[in-house]
Parts: structure tokens; C-alpha cells; sequence
């Protein structure tokens, strides 16, 4: 009986991202717009891989289609390319949100990308690889059956808006997917057969479900004519040929015909390729998974293929790629990249107990034999093998890096790209902290342009020298030429620039290196050796400069916890370093936005200030003569308060009150260019008072 059943069309509008999105895809010239096939095939594939695990579990799941499959079907008569899955497939809500009104993360992403020219090939790696379906295609129709739902339609020419429809006359699909193409006009290549093999290759040889082509093949017979009639019927789509060639001795008159049958064709190995033998393999096939692996354009920067054997076994391919994600440390999506199998049987992505949160842009595999077929995510968490295989991949990772630091370029690509992993790595990885430090490269006062590890660091210490000296800091600018390093320097003592923020965290954590102590040279507790001479100078100098230090602190209050003779300045007239258990002036720096959250936090981390004061320096010793000859001098006071201030500049502090700082300099450069207070005390009238001012003429005038 005729059924002629209509469903409504519903029609839903792109989200605006998306619709942009889709506007740059079509109107955009990309000569790569080969890469949708691949784009398609692996949503194909991820959603294959989606319900053999749900069958894991529940076996069940596949009687609406118990084989698992990808299938392609180019039809030239209608112009139209099919990819057809046997996936998971998706219910009507699934369609509404996948296909067009949730907008992922990285649609914006791609497409900021896209204008500053990359490739479109790239679009897999931001999510929103079905798009690329409109390279090639003016129109597509996804006709989807998910298990918890009817079948639908979804249907767009792109143009703002999609329908979605109940699927009430159309094939059954049992369950799974069928996204068909119409194609462009200029893109009918992509209904040749050898075209689609190629692609296939090239792009989706991995791909571990079979991949069937749809082909045609002519084939000549002999028929009596009677029965040429009888032989033009259409052959079903089932994996068979029709190729018996009975002949019927009883017919008389025969002739030729050509036949046209159709027939699957299987277009991809399968075999896993972990499970070949490393050496057998070549770098374009590791290339070629790689990036089936990870929808990256460009090949790996290093790869590790091992298997480990005995009481446990498994075997893992991992890779490094040449460049950090764009949402590497995007918080919200806590994942990494290695995907679980269990005897060839793919089991999940983004296991959380494979790998620590640090090694997460390392890609690969991981096959074992040991884990059951049905393990849960819940289970994962206490199990024993994981956690064997967890130290081995950490290990692995380990030795991969270090195999990548013997090639110079490879390694400042590898160390640009990822060295907060790796200090993320010294702060949370006890266990592999002392290998992770020999991957750390810093810039220092003896490095030039090159980063320097600190082993060649400990190789160029000096005789006598005990310790691993470094300052923390903004940038490399800001710390070189920092007041911290001037008795360092003069000693010939190399300092290491550590000046990402996260340095900070892991310097705090890491202590030493090679039973080197690492000391901060703007921190208390910074001890040089000196030769008796030098001593014996220092002794007499503390005793001369002790009244001063006492008079300073008198001015300074609570500002700073003490005021002292320095051992670490040579130049500068003074600094100020801080506890060497709290936070220096850096780490308040990078904490300040966040303590506005937490003022506990930083009330007792917060530094204490010691000023240090260099008794070599002509200002100070001028200081020191002036302070002994009238202790309430009040250019002495004026004085002071402007070398802290100086100081917490110098030092890598921020003023809490730049206005005071600016009327202080201000009245120094009236000083310089002897300007007459009174005469240009109207400018000053919206200048804050001076902490110290006082209605006499100041003294300062005596200052040179
Ligand atoms: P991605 O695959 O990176 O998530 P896409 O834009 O390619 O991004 O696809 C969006 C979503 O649409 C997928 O996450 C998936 O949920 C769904 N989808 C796409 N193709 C299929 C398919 N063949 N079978 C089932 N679901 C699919």
C-alpha cells in the first residue's frame, strides 16, 4: 500500500558563529577542499567508535544493525556523494544542537584563524569539521537513526537557516548515519572512483572500521536471446558478485552483452598500526596516523612506538605535535589526548588516568591486553594496571623529550611550545622532577642568545661557587640589568632568567638541581663568599653605615622589616629583597590581580621587605655623613623615602602611590633647574601634599 505520510518540516536558523562560519567556507576560494572527505569519515568513525562501546556493555545496542561499517556511495546520475555510517547516529535534539545552533569554542577560533590565513584543512582541530562539507557541497541532506529516536532529515543550503524533518517514506537505516553531498558543479571529481581510493588513502588509511566504495564493474556475457530480457534486472547492494556465468547448453543462438553490476569495495587496511613492528614502519605512515589520529595539518615533531611486555601487557604510539593547541590551558575542558583500546577494541578518548594533566598535548594509543572489554569509567580510577600504564607513558614521554632536545631547532620548537607544560610538570610530578629539570632551558647573564639547561649551567660554575643563582622577573629586559645582579656579575657567577609567570610555581618546588641549591638573588639568605680582605672591608663597613641603617628604618616604619649593609649590590645605591620563604616582588606581581579574591593569602605571603643598602655608593655614604651630623634633617627623611621608592622600582615592586613618587621627582628636578618653590606653587596645587612635606623652606636645596 502507498504510503503517502507528509512530516512537517521544522526550521531552525544557524547560530550566528556558525552561520559566519559557513559564509567563509563557501565564499572563501581554499584549493584544498578535498580534506571534507576526511573530515566526514572521521565523525563517521567517532561516532562508530561511540556505539561499540555503548555494546560493550549492552549488546543489545547493535540489533538494529549489528555490523559496523563506513560506506561510500558516489552516484553520478544525481550528482550526489553519500557517506553512509553505521555509527551511533544521532536523536532530533542531536541534530537541532550538533548541526547548527550550538556554536562550539572553537568556531570563532577557526575562523580568526582562517582570516589571518591558515588553512581550512586545520577546521577539525576546532570541532567543526561537518562544515567543511559546503567546500564541495551547495546543498547536504543528513538523514540520521539514533537508537532513542526516530529517524529525521536534516537539510540546508546553508543561506541562514536548516529543516529537520521526520523521516517517514525514506530507506531505513537501522541505525547510524548518511550524510549525502550535491555536489558543486566544479566538483565532480569527487564522484571518481579512483579519486575517492586516493583520498582515502591519503587521509583516512587508519580509519579502524572498513571503508566500502561503492563501484561499478562492466562485465561482458554471454546471453541467448531470449533470455536478455530476463538478465536486466537491478542487483541488490549486498557484498556479492554477479559474475556466474552459467551457461544454458539448451539455448541455441547466444550473444555478448555488457553487463554494468555494482559491488562494495573495501578500501582501507584496518590493522592497527601499533601492531606492526616499529622498524617496519616509515616516518610518512607514522605522518599519515598521526594525523588521522589528530586532525593536525602538519606531521609530528616526535613519535614513540613501544610495546611493553611481561606481567602486563600493552602497546602505545605517542606523539608530539609541532605546536600547542589553541586551548591547551583552557581550563573548561579538561582532557587529554590519548585514546584507550583494550585488544584492538577502541574503548574511550580522554581517559584521565592514562596520562598526568601536564603531559596532555601528547597524542597517541594505547592498546592493552590485560584490561576487560567492559570497563567503565568509574572503574578506571582504582585500577591497578592503569596506573602501571600511566608511569610507563610518563616515562616514555619523558625519554621522547630528551630524544627531541638532541636536535637544537626541534627543541626550541618542542621547548616554545610547551615548557609550561613542563614546569607544570616540575610543580605537580614529584617523583619525575629531577628528569623534568634537565629538560628546563633559560636565558642567563652568560647564555647570549641561546637557552642554556642547567646542567651546562653547573658545567661553567666557578671554582668555589656552590650554588645555582637565578632571578625571577617579567621579562628577560626587565631582570638583566637588574640592581640584584651587580655583585653576582662583578664575581664572574652566572644567573639564570626565569621570567614566566609559572617559573615561579616551579622554582618553589624544584629547590635544587644536581645537589645544587637554587638561590634567588632577590631574596634574603643570598651568601657570597668573599676573600679575608673583602671581610674584613665589609666588618668595618656595617659598623660605619649601623646608624644609618637604624635611622632609615626610623623613616621607613613598617614599610620594610629592616634595613641592612648589602652583599649583593655594587652599583645602585640601595635594593630591597624579600623573606626567602615568601613571595618576591614577581610572584606579588602575579599574584596581585588574583589576592583581590584572597586577601588572607597575600597578607602573609606578601613580602617583607629588607632594604639593603650599599655602603660603596656616594649617595649613601653623603647619606650617612648628614643623618650623623643632625639625625631630623629633613632632606635626609625626603631623601630615604625617595630611595625606597626608587628602590621598589628598581627591585621589580609597583608604587602604591605613583603621585607622592612623581611630587618627590618633581621637587628634585625644580631642584635641578633652580626653579623657586614659591614661585610655582600654583602648578602644585593639585599635586598630593609630600608624606614629609613642612611649611619651612626645605633643605634639599643642599642636596647635589
Ligand atoms: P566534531 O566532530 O569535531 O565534534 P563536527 O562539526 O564535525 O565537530 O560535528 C559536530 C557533531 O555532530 C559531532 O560532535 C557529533 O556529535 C555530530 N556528528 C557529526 N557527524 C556525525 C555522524 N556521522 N554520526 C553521529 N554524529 C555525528
Amino acid at each position: 500500500m502507498a504510503d503517502v505520510q507528509m512530516a512537517e518540516a521544522e526550521t531552525f536558523a544557524f547560530q550566528a558563529e556558525i552561520n559566519q562560519l559557513l559564509s567563509l567556507i563557501i565564499n572563501t576560494f581554499y584549493s584544498n577542499k578535498e580534506i571534507f572527505l576526511r573530515e566526514l569519515i572521521s565523525n563517521s568513525s567517532d561516532a562508530l567508535d561511540k556505539i561499540r562501546y555503548e555494546s560493550l556493555t549492552d549488546k543489545s545496542k547493535l540489533d538494529a544493525q549489528p555490523e559496523l561499517f563506513i560506506r561510500l556511495v558516489p552516484d553520478k546520475v544525481n550528482k550526489t556523494l553519500s557517506i553512509i555510517d553505521s555509527g551511533i547516529g544521532m536523536t532530533k535534539a542531536d541534530l537541532v544542537n550538533n548541526l547548527g545552533t550550538i556554536a562550539r569554542s572553537g568556531t570563532k577560533e577557526f575562523m580568526e584563524a582562517l582570516q589571518a590565513g591558515a588553512d581550512v584543512s586545520m577546521i577539525g582541530q576546532f570541532g567543526v569539521g561537518f562544515y567543511s562539507a559546503y567546500l564541495v557541497a551547495e546543498k547536504v541532506i543528513v538523514t540520521t537513526k539514533h537508537n532513542d529516536d526516530e529517524q529525521y532529515i536534516w537539510e540546508s543550503q546553508a543561506g541562514g537557516s536548516f529543516t529537520v524533518t521526520r523521516d517517514v517514506n525514506g530507506e531505513p537505516l537501522g541505525r547510524g548515519t548518511k550524510i549525502t553531498l550535491f555536489l558543486k558543479e566544479d566538483q565532480l571529481e569527487y564522484l571518481e572512483e579512483r579519486r575517492l581510493k586516493d583520498l582515502v588513502t591519503k587521509h583516512s588509511e587508519f580509519i579502524s572500521y572498513p571503508i566500502y566504495l561503492w563501484t561499478e564493474k562492466t562485465t561482458e556475457k554471454e546471453v541467448s536471446d531470449d533470455e536478455d530480457e530476463d538478465n536486466k534486472k537491478e542487483e541488490e547492494g549486498d557484498v556479492e558478485e554477479v559474475d556466474e556465468d552459467k551457461e544454458k547448453e539448451s539455448k541455441k543462438k547466444k550473444k555478448k552483452v555488457k553487463e554494468v553490476s555494482h559491488e562494495w569495495t573495501l578500501i582501507n587496511k584496518q590493522k592497527p598500526i601499533w601492531l606492526r613492528k616499529p622498524e617496519e614502519i616509515t616516518k610518512e605512515e607514522y605522518a599519515s596516523f598521526y594525523k588521522s589520529l589528530t586532525n593536525d595539518w602538519e606531521d609530528h615533531l616526535a613519535v614513540k612506538h613501544f610495546s611493553v611486555e611481561g606481567q602486563l601487557e600493552f602497546k602505545a604510539i605517542l606523539f608530539v605535535p609541532r605546536r600547542a593547541p589553541f586551548d591547551l590551558f583552557d581550563t573548561r575542558k579538561k582532557m587529554n589526548n590519548i585514546k584507550l583500546y583494550v585488544r584492538r577494541v577502541f574503548i574511550m578518548d580522554n581517559c584521565e588516568e592514562l596520562i598526568p594533566e601536564y603531559l596532555s598535548f601528547v597524542k597517541g594509543v594505547v592498546d592493552s591486553d590485560d584490561l576487560p572489554l567492559n570497563i567503565s569509567r568509574e572503574m578506571l580510577q582504582q585500577n591497578k594496571i592503569l596506573k602501571v600504564i600511566r608511569k610507563n607513558l610518563v616515562k616514555k614521554c619523558l625519554e621522547m623529550f630528551s630524544e627531541i632536545a638532541e636536535n637544537k631547532e626541534d627543541y626550541t620548537k618542542f621547548y616554545e611550545a610547551f615548557s609550561k607544560n613542563l614546569k607544570l610538570g616540575i610543580h605537580e610530578d614529584s617523583q619525575n622532577r629531577a628528569k623534568l629539570a634537565d629538560l628546563l632551558r633559560y636565558y642567563s647573564t652568560k647564555s647570549g642568545e641561546e637557552m642554556t639547561s642547567l646542567k651546562d649551567y653547573v658545567t661553567r660554575m666557578k671554582d668555589g661557587q656552590k650554588d645555582i643563582y637565578y632571578i625571577t622577573g617579567e621579562s628577560k629586559k626587565a631582570v638583566e640589568n637588574s640592581p640584584f645582579l651587580e655583585k653576582l656579575k662583578k664575581k664572574g657567577y652566572e644567573v639564570l632568567f626565569m621570567v614566566d609567570a609559572i617559573d615561579e610555581y616551579a622554582i618553589a618546588q624544584l629547590k635544587e638541581y644536581d645537589g645544587k641549591k637554587l638561590v634567588s638573588a632577590t631574596k634574603e639568605g643570598l651568601k657570597l663568599e668573599d676573600t679575608e680582605e673583602e671581610k674584613k672591608r665589609k666588618e668595618e663597613k656595617k659598623a660605619a653605615f649601623e646608624s644609618l641603617c637604624k635611622t632609615m628604618k626610623d623613616i621607613l616604619g613598617d614599610k620594610v622589616e629592616k634595613v641592612v649593609v648589602s652583599d649583593r649590590i655594587v652599583d645602585s645605591p640601595c635594593c630591597l629583597v624579600t623573606g626567602e620563604y615568601g613571595w618576591t616582588a614577581n610572584m606579588e606581581r602575579i599574584m596581585k590581580p588574583q589576592a583581590l579574591r584572597d586577601s588572607s593569602m597575600s597578607s602573609y605571603m606578601s613580602s617583607k621587605k629588607t632594604m639593603e643598602i650599599n655602603p660603596e655608593n656616594g649617595i649613601m655614604e653623603e647619606l650617612r655623613k648628614r643623618a650623623e651630623a643632625d639625625k631630623n634633617d629633613k632632606s635626609v627623611k625626603d631623601l630615604v623615602l625617595l630611595l625606597y621608592e626608587t628602590a621598589l622600582l628598581t627591585s621589580g615592586f609597583s608604587l602604591d602611590d605613583p603621585n607622592t613618587f612623581a611630587g618627590r621627582i618633581h621637587r628634585m628636578l625644580k631642584l635641578g633647574l633652580s626653579i623657586d618653590e614659591d614661585e610655582t606653587a600654583g602648578d602644585d596645587a593639585d599635586m598630593p601634599p609630600l608624606e614629609e612635606d613642612v611649611q619651612e623652606e626645605s633643605k634639599m636645596e643642599e642636596v647635589d
